[in-house]
């Protein structure tokens, strides 16, 4: 499957397999819908997900030929032992938040936080913000800061995508028909017609088009949701990469909201398959398969439609080790 959009919906497509949204969803599914669908998706496959519980250890015992989990309950803080044939790591790549280590960041006195941490916007009216980072956060907390009478700048530092969530959906659809190249080149002018030639602003487009981008590196373009009219207007201060905070007074902010991204943490218990980084130690296109029964899925920066192939593949390897006669499913769903 494929999620196109961010924050508040999420496009039709993102479905799960076997269960399709209710007639008379609109195309753009808005957040609290989604969860309904998800809520429904749970019952009706009687899927009994352990909230609130957190892995903390998982090894694997070659006597029993079975993988021990160990995971808490992190409300009461009771443990309990998972014994298991197969292990799917599907923990995600964006575990904890990430921020760049920045020289002289304990001199900064103003309030500095993470994206994830971003809630009320209520309380940087008349604040001098600053956020960095390089995709759709940045741009919609940059949008939401300004709409909302704080004197907000963004930092830009790498090149990027602006689209809007249309050309992103009519690249989605003609990408079936027409070679990527081509469509990419379409949205592409379309977007600069639309937005106009932003590199005056520091905002530059990658070589490669949208859809190439993300399918080669799982990077994705960044929606606009309004944030382009507020940058043209001079409403939200554009500036390059940050090397260092001086002091309080870096330059002059009274906050920094670091949207800078999230990394995984899976590695710290799974070290059997993951490396250092938290990604799969195998390169493409196994990467999602360990040995002895151990599975990750999620992890290969490939985004919703990464991740489907990986829980295919996954269902597939399990399956023929289980039922080796049982036919194999074949088709994946963005
Ligand atoms: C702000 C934001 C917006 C995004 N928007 C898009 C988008 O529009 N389109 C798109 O394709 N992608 C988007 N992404 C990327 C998106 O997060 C992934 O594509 C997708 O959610 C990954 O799904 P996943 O199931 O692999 O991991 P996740 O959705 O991250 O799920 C992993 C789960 O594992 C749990 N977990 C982690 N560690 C443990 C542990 N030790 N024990 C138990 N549970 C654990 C986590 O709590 C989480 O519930 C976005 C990411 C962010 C941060």
């Amino acid at each position: 499957m494929e999620m196109i959009l961010y924050s508040s919906w999420i496009m039709i497509w993102t479905k799960l397999r076997y269960m399709s949204y209710p007639e008379g969803t609109p195309t753009y599914v808005p957040k609290q819908k989604f969860i309904k669908y998800v809520d429904c998706y749970t019952e009706h496959f009687v899927i009994k997900p352990r909230y609130c519980t957190c892995v903390e250890s998982v090894a694997y015992d070659g006597q029993t030929n079975r993988w021990m989990v160990i995971a808490c309950d992190m409300v009461v803080g009771t443990e309990t032992l998972y014994t298991v044939k197969f292990l799917v790591v599907a923990t995600g790549e964006n575990a904890v938040e990430s921020i760049p280590a920045i020289p002289g960041f304990h001199s900064f006195h103003g309030e500095a936080i993470h994206s994830s941490a971003y809630k009320s916007r209520s309380s940087y009216a008349g604040q001098r913000v600053l956020v960095v980072g390089s995709g759709n956060s940045r741009m919609e907390i940059a949008y939401d800061l300004a709409s909302h009478d704080a004197d907000t700048s963004i930092v830009v530092r790498s090149s990027v995508h602006i689209m809007t969530k249309e050309l992103i959906r009519l690249g989605m659809i003609l990408v079936k028909y027409i070679p990527v190249t081509v469509v990419d080149s379409l949205i592409v002018n379309s977007a600069n017609f639309v937005f106009g030639d932003l590199s005056g602003h520091g905002i530059v487009r990658p070589k490669l088009g949208p859809l190439l981008l993300k399918s080669k590196t799982g990077r994705s373009c960044v929606i606009d949701v309004g944030t382009v009219r507020l940058i043209k207007n001079g409403v939200i201060k554009v500036f390059g990469g940050i090397s260092k905070i001086v002091g309080n007074k870096v330059s002059s902010f009274d906050a920094i909201v670091f949207a800078t991204g999230y990394r995984s943490t899976a590695n710290l218990w799974v070290k059997c398959m993951l490396n250092s980084d938290g990604f799969p130690k195998n390169g493409g296109p196994n990467h999602w398969k360990g040995d002895s029964g151990v599975y990750c899925a999620g992890f290969a920066r490939r985004g919703l439609a990464g991740i489907s192939m990986d829980a295919m593949s996954i269902a597939n390897d399990i399956i023929s080790t289980e039922y080796p006669f049982a036919p194999l499913s074949t088709d994946h769903v963005y």
